[in-house]
């Protein structure tokens, strides 16, 4: 690992005082590897006998997993580009964990990208409730579109707003918001250089400023009653604790509540926050949930979809890929179609790259499935589907791009499948399957 700052040294040394020679003797091992299984696409039974290296349940969340150091890269693990996991140390998971979204919430996540913790939201919603995906960053709102995508998110809006905007649009219409800040990252120090190397104590002070003014909008969004999680992969208390007690004494109308979990240990001088440290079994994390207790008016009015069109061609395209086609509201908007979200508020002037699932694009006066549509669907569903073994040439060779052969009776779209989970599609005919696996996506 980088050398750590002699000033970052210094504090740590101040703020753990006789716990610092652990502290430093866990900074110089590396730390651990994990992934989170996707309930959505698989089970817990699957990846054990399909990823073939051993998993360890993890205390952070019941999804999370310890995979040991010499695992295979996850981007050369078919699985991985079905959806089935998600690449995620275990202890990043422990703000969703005391977020604790429900199935049938709206719930915000506002700094977003890559999306670790909202693809995580969403395997706990189930498909039953609203997501909505905020990056402000538009590159990496791409990405995290990608990973909702790959995991095969139908109930998400994915946005790149800035949150003042977003926030006061939303005003009330949440019944959780996450607010998993950017901040000086000195949890990751351990697995990110650069990170090392751009901090200073200007940077931490000035990621805590930054840390207020989100918190601040991040506020509005939330309903009455509703609850407001705050976390950090960072140790500083200015980051941490001073940055939730800035907020709560600018805001009397929310309380910290406990944080219902046990994993970690109690902020300082907050003993209702939770930190986690090396020495707790993972990188460094922060999170502090808070209540708003006063009431909160939701200006927020409800979607109004764009005019009815294409809804042949797409009732069309879904009778082609599903054995029982799907009886879903469908939208129309500039020659995209998709089934949004129920209990959408209007979504014009907030920066929305995605609406829910998206069916396919219009081309001359047919559909072109989207790969959302298969990465979200169930094999089962499907009227034809070619499935693979994990270790298989053939499965390798699909998310190359090359062609498959098939049995020549297959004709049309098909779902192409590893273990059972649906990773891609392509269209049959000839005893040939042409490969529409992304291009962006194809690996080996
Ligand atoms: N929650 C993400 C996950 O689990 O994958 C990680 C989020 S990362 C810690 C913080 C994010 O906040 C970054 O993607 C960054 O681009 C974004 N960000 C940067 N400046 C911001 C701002 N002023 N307001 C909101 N988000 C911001």
């Amino acid at each position: 690992m980088e050398e750590l700052p002699p000033e970052f040294r210094k504090r740590m040394r101040q703020m753990l005082r006789a716990e610092f020679p652990a502290f430093l003797s866990c900074m110089s091992r590396p730390s651990v590897r994990g992934i989170r299984l996707n309930p959505s696409k698989a089970t817990r039974e699957l990846l054990g006998k399909s990823l073939g290296f051993p998993l360890r349940s993890s205390v952070f969340s019941p999804f999370s997993y310890e995979i040991p150091s010499d695992a295979p890269k996850p981007g050369t693990i078919p699985l991985h580009h079905a959806g089935a996991f998600y690449s995620q140390e275990p202890s990043a998971a422990s703000a969703v964990t005391i977020l604790n979204p429900r199935p049938g919430e709206k719930i915000l996540d506002l700094c977003a990208a890559p999306g670790g913790k909202s693809t995580q939201i969403a395997g706990i919603l189930g498909g039953d409730g609203l997501l909505w995906s905020n990056e402000v960053v538009p590159g990496r709102a791409k990405v995290l579109l990608s990973n909702l995508e790959r995991l095969g998110v139908k109930n998400a809006v994915v946005s790149s707003c800035h949150p003042e905007i977003l926030c006061e649009r939303l005003s009330g219409f949440f019944d959780r918001v996450l607010v998993d800040a950017p901040c000086s990252e000195e949890g990751m120090f351990r697995r990110d250089r650069s990170a090392v190397q751009s901090w200073s104590v200007e940077h931490v002070r000035s990621c805590a400023a930054r840390q207020l003014l989100i918190l601040r909008s991040a506020a509005r969004a939330v309903r009455e009653n509703g609850i407001l999680v705050y976390s950090t992969c960072t140790f500083s208390r200015e980051e941490n604790e001073e940055t939730v007690l800035a907020f709560l004494k600018e805001h009397p109308d929310f309380s910290l509540e406990p944080s219902g979990v046990e994993f970690g240990r109690p902020g300082f001088d907050l003993p209702r926050a939770r930190r986690i440290f090396p020495m707790d079994g993972g990188d460094g994390h922060f999170a502090a949930r808070l209540r708003r207790l006063s009431p909160c008016v939701c200006r927020a009015v409800p979607f109004d979809p764009p005019k009815a069109g294409g809804q042949k061609a797409a009732q069309a395209l879904l009778e082609e890929v599903f054995q029982i086609p799907p009886e879903e509201k469908i939208v129309c908007s500039g020659g995209r179609l998709f089934v949004p979200p129920a209990g959408l508020p209007e979504l014009s002037g907030l920066g929305v790259i995605r609406t829910g699932l998206l069916l396919g694009e219009i081309r001359t006066g047919r559909v072109e499935p989207s790969h959302a549509l298969f990465l979200a669907a169930k094999p089962g569903m499907l009227r034809n589907v070619l499935d693979f073994p994990s270790d298989s040439r053939q499965i390798r060779a699909f998310l190359h791009g090359e062609e498959l052969e098939t049995d020549s009776s297959l004709k049309g779209y098909a779902g192409v499948a590893v273990d059972g989970v649906l990773t891609g599609f392509g269209k049959c005919s000839g005893g040939r399957l042409k490969n529409r696996y992304p291009k962006g996506l194809r690996i080996y």
